[in-house]
């Protein structure tokens, strides 16, 4: 039997980062999973391989509508969708291949099987009982469930995330259920490989909760790719056949009405909920909050002492950096330092094309605080460098204090959004003001230049609107 400063169950982006973190600080370190691969979610069945197919589908958007305007002519390439899986699988193996040559570097163990049974200073794993000081839960997230649809990834027709990822062939139709990140990226990953693909939403907006100016210019984009919407639509049921699938719905203006649309698959892309199964949580005494997730103090601590919970198994928003930067904050607190998370300044992206990037508060929220906030716009139609690769579509909206100028929230939808709203990120974590950005020398030709201009239009005035 070992002794543990520290055991973290689930090797997701907060469990291993929080095992690299708490070896780095002279803890002794195990990790648990009985995944095949490290990674969690993360890296074997979402973030890196929805990254590897939007990747690969827009190398073949590129090559079927703006190669040839760039004088690049001849055959536009023909789908391997097996070679496009197949190359998706190798980035996912590299990624985490990459982990495991980690944990070993940092002489992490890695108990290869689920934790059973979790109590203060114990865990089980198999039939081994292990002895630790502290246990950190990451047991992470999986798909929603929706009332009156079942899931079969093994039959294919009606599939969740997991599901998607790896479909024996590009279906004709896809129906979406939910218009959030995971179904827009997804679905744009088929209305690329040339499916027809329609999104079914309950809200009257796409990616719920996020700046109403980009919900609707961020739809709109996506029409012209392609994607249809059903909005306001309360899905009721999916009947299947063996091969093809009809989604039974009601919009919200006309209840009675039952309205049908047919599929070849049908893709549940309502959101995720958090996994703490066979853990005995509640032999151990762990609290949950009412939303089925682990209940933690300010410092992760669950209601027990010794028991630590991070990533998307607590509250928050279920994103792998959310995760990975309290991976790294509990074991600061493990070892009696000052482990933090800027809640208010994580930043949220859809990897589509364009993709789209938000951080810190929206206009909305400030208005319905009874604020006045001072807005910067910046179409990207006015960035030359956007311009240049026929990405011109979208803006940088910068959302400031009115009276004192300083920096409170941000929108980006256009070219590489998700890199650039960093720049805002820093920006806020040191208290900048829109002036203190449109004072710093921006690089020519960049995107990024549009995040000075909408930083000037606060100010004086954008140069080149
Ligand atoms: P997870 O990554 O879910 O890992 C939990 C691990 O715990 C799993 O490996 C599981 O096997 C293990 N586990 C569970 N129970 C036990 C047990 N009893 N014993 C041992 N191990 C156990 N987020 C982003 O930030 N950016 C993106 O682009 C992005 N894209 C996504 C795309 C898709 C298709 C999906 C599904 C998700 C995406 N996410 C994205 C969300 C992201 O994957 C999660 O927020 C992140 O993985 C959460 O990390 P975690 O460490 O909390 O848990």
């Amino acid at each position: 039997m070992s002794q543990y400063d520290v055991i973290i169950i689930g090797a997701g982006p907060g469990g291993y980062v929080s095992a690299i973190r708490c070896a780095q600080l002279g803890m002794k370190t195990a990790l648990v999973d009985g995944r095949e691969t490290l990674g969690g979610t993360c890296l074997n069945v979402g973030c890196i391989p929805s990254k590897a197919l939007l990747h690969a589908t827009h190398m073949l958007h590129e090559a079927e509508h703006n190669f040839a305007a760039m004088g690049l002519k001849g055959k536009s390439p023909s789908v391997d969708w097996k070679q496009m899986k197949s190359y998706k699988t190798d980035v996912v193996t590299q990624n985490t291949g990459g982990i495991e040559f980690l944990l070993k570097k940092n002489k992490i163990d890695w108990i290869k099987g689920y934790a059973s049974k979790v109590a203060a200073g114990k865990v089980k794993v198999g039939d081994t009982e292990y002895d630790t000081k502290n246990v950190v839960i990451a047991s992470g997230s999986v798909p929603s469930t929706l009332l009156g649809v079942k899931v079969d990834n093994d039959k294919g027709v009606v599939v969740d995330s997991t599901g998607a990822l790896d479909l024996p062939k590009v279906p004709k139709k896809l129906t979406v259920i939910g218009a959030g990140v995971i179904g827009l990226e997804l679905g744009s990953v088929y209305a690329r490989l040339g499916a027809e693909v329609t999104v079914v939403e309950y809200m009257d907006a796409i990616c719920s909760g996020m700046d109403a100016d980009v919900q609707r210019s961020f739809k709109r984009i996506l029409e012209k790719q392609g994607l249809k919407f059903v909005m306001g639509a309360a899905v009721s049921s999916v009947d299947t056949t063996k091969t093809k699938a009809k989604v039974n719905y009601t919009l919200k203006k006309s209840p009675d009405e039952e309205q049908t649309l047919d599929a070849d698959v049908v893709l549940v892309a309502t959101g995720r909920k958090p996994f703490h199964d066979g853990l005995g949580l509640e032999a151990a005494g762990v609290k949950l909050t009412k939303r089925g997730q682990i209940a933690t103090d300010d410092r992760w601590q669950t209601n027990v002492s010794g028991i630590y919970a991070i990533g998307d198994v607590i509250e928050g928003p279920m994103l792998a950096h959310k995760a990975e930067d309290e991976g790294m904050a509990v074991a600061e607190v493990i070892a009696g330092k000052h482990g933090h998370v800027n809640y208010s300044l994580i930043p949220g992206v859809v990897y589509t094309t364009p993709e789209v990037a938000t951080v810190g508060t929206t206009e909305a929220e400030l208005k319905a605080e009874g604020k006045k906030p001072k807005i910067g716009k910046f179409m990207f139609m006015g960035n030359a460098r956007a311009k240049a690769v026929h990405q011109g579509d979208g803006f940088v909206k910068l959302i400031v204090d009115k009276e004192t100028d300083r920096v409170l929230g941000a929108a980006i939808i256009g070219p590489a959004a998700g890199d650039m709203i960093h720049e805002i990120c820093v920006a806020m974590e040191f208290g900048a003001s829109a002036q203190d950005i449109a004072m710093t020398c921006h690089a020519h030709p960049t995107y990024s230049e549009a995040v000075r201009e909408a930083a000037l239009a606060c100010g004086d005035g954008a140069i080149h609107a």
